[in-house]
């Protein structure tokens, strides 16, 4: 990759200095490369991007942006890029935190205070040296704070709720530079608003989150030929409305390319798998799992595994990956609506995977003293993920994710899971009701609305 053409004079000009060789400017050696987010399929050109390494870096950066009148947009990895895709960012400056990395454990207190670019890979590995796990996604290149900040399910979720309500304190420094730290006893409506409205409100360099105190799971994955897709999703359908908050699960349909590099089992093949974790001991968790195991599944993985090698079972793509994605969450499903899942998802459809998580348990109950999102309603999210190789593919893949979203419209309910939300219409829908208040917390904290965030659209 080469890094882009310097341009004569440009809004960021003013920031060039500011941090030595980690404010990066077009034309800038490792300007591509810092710019660059994991979804490589949003070309992403900001004005500057500065890849800061401390609280005092963050905020000597965002002073200078503000003092050069630039925007900011803030990334840790880019797992959520897509958001920024097809927007000028001509006078954004991207603070890219890949390298404001680190965690410390309390296990005493069971609590772990995580750096605002830390991967979570790195956040269950320091966890899991004490006994410990978190309330991890299924990719462990993912960050812990964006992440847990706009939600966070993970397969612990019907038991434990959301990441979210796991978190303890946020250290941030606001689009004037300041820095600030919020929890139950400090700042209550900055504690509030950045539980869910982080995106409006600033750069977070730390949060302290709650940990699990699980040194190993039974969890892992059932697979199938997608020709059992009806059988089993109406299976699993059934299943789901009586198993316990212990299991959280996903059912994916799944289609891979005849690549040599990938296992047999899955090259060229569509493919039906439930993966997840139940918790309890082996006999409990064994007894939840029978009558999916009854299926006669090709592969069966469950078994009792290291908490931190929970992050490996959902197969997620282990480098970064040109992709677009759509969301929708649903109240209920019916016969119908899984017979339309199952004809969506079809090979024909274009899509890399069509999924169906789980919902429900602790989920839907937002515990006392959480913040703008603090639970997510209905029976269960449907999450659709294409692949685009080349800037061509990206029009076939929004309408191929689209597709099972359409589908499946009639059994949609207001609600969306923010993480999985990539426009400022599943926003609305993602935080309802603590969208006014929002907004008026972060008129205050921002009053020139310099931060970029997916509530606009420009
Ligand atoms: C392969 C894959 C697997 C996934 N699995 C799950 C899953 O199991 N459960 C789930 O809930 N979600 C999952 N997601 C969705 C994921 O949680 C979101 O994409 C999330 O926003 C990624 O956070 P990030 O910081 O890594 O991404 P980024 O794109 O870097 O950040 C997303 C947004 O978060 C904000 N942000 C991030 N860090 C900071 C910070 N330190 N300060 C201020 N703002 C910040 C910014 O507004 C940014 O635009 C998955 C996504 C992918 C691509």
């Amino acid at each position: 990759m080469t890094d882009s053409a310097s341009s004569t004079a440009s809004a960021a000009d003013p920031l060039r200095g500011v941090l030595g060789a980690r404010v990066l400017l077009p034309g800038d050696a490792g300007f591509d490369e810092a710019r660059q987010a994991w979804n490589t399929a949003i070309d992403q050109r900001p004005a500057a991007v500065a890849v800061p390494r401390s609280t005092e870096e963050v905020s000597e950066v965002v002073r200078a942006a503000s003092q050069a009148g630039l925007r900011i947009a803030v990334q840790a990895t880019g797992h959520a890029a897509e958001a920024l895709a097809g927007r000028s960012l001509d006078d954004v400056l991207l603070i890219n935190l890949r390298d404001l990395t680190g965690v410390g454990i309390d296990e005493k207190a069971r609590r772990a205070r995580v750096a605002g670019g830390t991967s979570w890979r790195e956040v269950v590995e320091a966890a899991a040296a004490h006994g410990l796990t978190a309330l991890h996604g299924s990719a462990g290149d993912v960050s812990a704070v964006g992440y847990s900040l706009q939600g966070g399910l993970s397969f612990y979720a019907r038991r434990h709720g959301l990441a979210i309500n796991a978190v303890r304190a946020i250290e941030v420094v606001l689009p004037d530079g300041s820095v600030r730290r919020a929890s139950a006893e400090e700042d209550p409506e900055l504690w509030w608003a950045l539980r869910g409205g982080v995106d409006l409100l600033g750069v977070v360099t730390a949060v302290e989150l709650d940990l699990l105190p699980y040194p190993d799971v039974f969890a892992g994955m059932l697979l199938w030929d997608a020709g059992h897709a009806t059988a089993v999703a109406t299976a699993w359908r059934d299943w789901a409305a009586t198993a316990p908050d212990a299991a959280t699960t996903s059912l994916r349909v799944m289609h891979f390319p005849p690549l040599p590099e990938l296992p047999p089992f899955l090259a060229g093949r569509s493919i039906v798998v439930i993966d997840g974790a139940i918790l309890g001991d082996d006999e409990d968790a064994a007894r939840v799992l029978a009558p999916l195991r009854a299926l006669g599944p090709e592969i069966d993985t469950f078994t009792r595994i290291p908490a931190s090698a929970l992050l490996e079972i959902h197969m997620d793509p282990p480098v970064p990956t040109p992709n677009v994605s759509a969301h929708s969450i649903l109240g209920s499903l019916p016969d119908a609506a899984v017979l339309r899942f199952v004809g969506a998802a079809s090979r024909e459809s274009g899509l890399m995977f069509a999924e169906l998580r789980q919902l429900g348990g602790a989920i839907a109950t937002a515990p006392e003293g959480s913040g703008a999102i603090g639970a997510v309603a209905g029976e269960f999210a449907l999450f659709t993920v294409a692949m685009t190789p080349t800037p061509d593919a990206v029009l076939a893949g929004r309408e191929a994710v689209a597709g099972p979203v359409r589908a499946l419209e009639e059994w949609t309910i207001d609600a969306r899971l923010l993480n999985f939300c990539e426009g400022s219409e599943g926003r609305k829908l993602a935080l309802g009701e603590a969208t006014g208040r929002l907004a008026s917390i972060a008129h205050q904290v921002d009053p020139g609305g310099r931060m970029l965030n997916r509530a606009a659209s420009s």
